[in-house]
């Protein structure tokens, strides 16, 4: 069986972080969810961190390319686990963020055919696309 903390612990070095309990612990959280996390979700689950602990954590986790945003026209931030592609330098998603209509859940789904956006004049530096709709569990 794989050892999480091990695992979190080489993610974090990877990307020249220190692995810090908190890292970890956040790390944790996320990864814990089966679907992209709501950041009052994240909050609950760590209200021993104060704000500003939470926010610096979080911020490391996006930089460092261990967690990404997934942004979905909602009040609500959801945060998920980047996969190995992501670095320090850049993330790196072949994916899309689909929101359930139905139980409102947020994640990440691969797309089948690429991507291909292009804009002329203009260096494109991310691509946002919200897909909507009614998830597998919710249809049947
Ligand atoms: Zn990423
Ligand atoms: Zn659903
Ligand atoms: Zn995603």
């Amino acid at each position: 069986m794989m050892n999480l903390e091990t695992r979190f612990t080489d993610l974090l070095r990877d990307r020249n972080l220190k692995a810090t309990p908190k890292r970890i612990e956040l790390l944790n959280v996320v990864a814990s969810y089966s679907s992209a996390i709501p950041y009052s979700e994240i909050q609950s689950k760590l209200n021993h961190f104060d704000r500003v602990t939470l926010y610096r954590t979080i911020n490391a986790l996006l930089d460092g390319g261990i967690i990404h945003k997934a942004s979905v026209s909602s009040d609500e931030v959801y945060y998920a686990m980047c996969k190995e592609y992501c670095t320090s330098e850049c993330h790196n998603h072949k994916h899309v963020h689909f929101k359930c209509l139905e139980c409102m859940e947020v994640s990440c789904v691969d797309v089948t055919n690429p991507l291909q956006i292009q804009i002329p004049n203009v260096i494109i530096k991310q691509v946002e696309i919200e897909v909507s709709g009614v998830c597998e569990k919710c249809v049947s």
